[in-house]
């Protein structure tokens, strides 16, 4: 299994792109605008989105990727999400005003789009892959995902502020290979960060310290022009220069 990163920033500008994963040539884990980088034979391939909530710095592809590739595939792609999730999608995205409704296009029984929920807590397997939700805390409903295969798990929080649930199931998964956690603003945010249910570094250090696995730990989510600082904050909380923020493009290969 590998994964892909597309895009990993809070924001977009220059070469931020905002979030998106993709595993081995098949599976997109959020559709932020890093998924415009992919080619079209690329886009092509994608048969499954797990969507971490509705936020559109995690969907805002979603929409043009289904009309780009829809005519060329001879099945649709499926759209995992928990059902609150699905249910903002329907109403504000293909709603036929801000997009056309793709789970009826050509038609119902052969659409380029299908939704299938999936409850906080559940997985699906696709091949040797287990895709794992679980809920975390953010303005809206929202879930981390763990992907498990044959050579260990890796796990990504999606948008959270402080957690619990996250953190027990990570500690039950002996074969974590590597957490990509978010951290999007500075100690000095530290109030809007829990407003806006995001984490900073001060934030972070306390959840790191539920971790009791011994993962490759990445910083994802890093607000533009902010990267720098909020790196020195978590290495200045946590007293080493680990973790590393994440980069656009880097490839986990488990
Ligand atoms: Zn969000
Ligand atoms: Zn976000």
């Amino acid at each position: 299994m590998q994964i892909r990163v597309l895009g990993c920033s809070g924001g977009i500008g220059g070469d931020a792109r905002t979030t998106s994963f993709l595993v081995d040539q098949d599976i997109l884990i959020d559709a932020g605008t890093g998924v415009g980088d992919l080619t079209t034979t690329e886009l092509e391939g994608i048969d499954h989105v797990f969507l971490t909530h509705a936020h559109l710095d995690h969907t805002g592809s979603l929409p043009l990727l289904v009309d780009s590739v829809g005519p060329s595939r001879d099945r649709p792609v499926t759209v995992h999400a928990q059902p609150d999730t699905l249910d903002v999608l329907r109403k504000h995205i293909f709603n036929w005003q801000i997009w056309p409704d793709f789970s009826e296009i050509p038609d119902t029984k052969n659409p380029f789009l299908t939704f299938s929920a999936m409850s906080p807590g559940a997985g699906v397997t696709l091949g040797d892959r287990y895709i794992q939700s679980i809920p975390v805390n953010h303005t809206v409903p929202a879930v981390a995902y763990l992907v498990s295969g044959e050579n260990g798990s890796f796990a990504f929080s999606g948008d959270t502020t402080v957690t619990e649930t996250l953190w027990d199931v990570l500690n039950q998964c002996a074969d974590l290979r590597y957490l990509v956690v978010e951290t999007t603003f500075l100690d000095i945010e530290r109030e809007l960060s829990e407003l806006s249910r995001h984490l900073c570094p001060s934030l972070l250090a306390g959840e790191l310290k539920k971790l009791t696995v011994n993962p490759e730990i990445f910083i994802t989510h890093l607000m533009p022009g902010c990267e720098q600082q909020i790196m020195q904050e978590i290495y200045q909380h946590i007293g080493s220069t680990r973790p590393l923020p994440l980069k656009r493009g880097h490839v986990f290969k488990l």
